[in-house]
């Protein structure tokens, strides 16, 4: 299997303790007021959780350093100080988390809300009522807070392609990509070294959603050349839950309902079952079509289907095709366990 992956580089600091206090007592009938003071509230510690909802590292890219509240100073009359609240950082399940200067894996979170300590608070110093002894009974003594835990780590998350998208070579695939790509993610273990699949995450039309868009290369190319490339790839269309076909709408050797037939059945060819994922039509490049093409292509109908007329170039319906995107892989989308 073809894993694509997702990291960012982020630092996670936890609280640092508040201090403890010197103080003193001073009530009317106590003469010699004896040590009061509090002790420093404990920082708050960092946790990661799993979050399935999650599907990219993508929201790390604009968050780099997460940092958990410090502890609170104490205070006379012995009020201990107020407690950091911890952080709880979201993760995509799968998410494994790498100390970045040792390289050593720290968490691996692979259970749906699965919750892991990363950095722990540190401790509230001590107030001088914490050292008064029989013969000390005005210790002039406190400590400061710990400092919490800090440091830098790599996240690293294996990504599927939930869209692939299906075109002849020049059809616009690689233009869309980095249109709509919001960052890009690296190919891990990746049998070829030839051809390289185009790949970019897109941010969802909702908050902290997105999703992974893979350009296959060699499916169409590879189906004429050999069967070996095409069924490799093949194997990572499999998991994608959407299929986008790409149609070229500029004048060239296929009309776009023409390259679709040719595309389903290079598809059927390999697996039939590709056949039944959900498929969203495009015809690209409408910023160099005439009005009268526009016309033509806005009324026609391939498989039932009313396709979109897009440009990666000006931007033309992008919008309405990331969002039909993300319908349909809402409909789809397994759960990411
Ligand atoms: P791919 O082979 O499917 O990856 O296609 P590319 O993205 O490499 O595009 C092929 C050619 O079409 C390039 O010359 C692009 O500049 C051009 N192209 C791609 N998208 C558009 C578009 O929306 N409008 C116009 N006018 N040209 C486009
Ligand atoms: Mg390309």
């Amino acid at each position: 299997m073809v894993h694509f992956i997702d990291e960012a580089h982020i630092r996670i600091e936890a609280g640092n303790g508040g201090d403890g206090v010197i103080s003193w007592r001073r009530e009317k009938y106590v003469p010699k007021g004896g040590p009061d003071g509090g002790n420093g509230g404990h920082g708050g510690s960092v946790y990661f959780e799993a979050d399935p909802e999650l599907g990219t590292l993508l929201d790390f890219r604009y968050r780099r350093t997460h940092k958990a509240d410090d502890g609170g100073k104490g205070a006379g009359k012995n009020c201990t100080g107020r407690s950091g609240e911890d952080m709880i950082v979201r993760v995509p399940v799968g998410t494994v988390v790498r100390d970045k200067e040792s390289g050593k894996t720290i968490a691996d979170l692979t259970e749906r809300g699965e919750r892991v300590l990363l950095a722990k608070g540190g401790r509230g110093g001590l107030g001088n009522t914490e050292f008064k002894t029989a013969t000390n009974q005005a210790p002039r003594k406190q400590t400061n807070g710990k400092p919490g835990e800090a440091f830098d780590v790599e996240l690293e998350l294996k990504l599927l392609a939930d869209v692939a998208l299906v075109g002849f070579p020049n059809a616009g695939k690689s233009t869309l990509i980095s249109r709509i790509s919001a960052a890009r993610p690296k190919i891990a273990d990746y049998p070829f070294t030839t051809l390289v699949p185009n790949l970019g995450i897109v941010q969802a039309p909702e908050d902290h959603k997105s999703f992974v868009v893979a350009d296959i290369p060699g499916l169409i190319e590879g189906a004429s050349e050999g069967k070996g490339l095409g069924l490799q790839f093949l194997r990572h269309i499999e998991r994608t839950s959407v299929l986008l076909y790409l149609l070229d709408g500029v004048p060239g050797e296929y009309d776009p309902s023409t390259a679709f037939k040719i595309l389903k059945k290079e598809l059927k060819h390999y697996d039939p079952l590709l056949l039944k994922k959900p498929a969203i039509i495009a015809i690209t490049k409408s910023d160099a079509m005439s009005t009268d093409e526009l016309k033509v292509f806005k009324r026609m109908t391939i498989a039932k289907q009313k396709p979109l007329v897009i440009s990666a170039v000006s931007g033309d319906n992008i919008d309405v095709l990331i969002r039909s995107l993300w319908e349909t892989i809402g409909k789809v989308r397994s759960p990411r366990t």
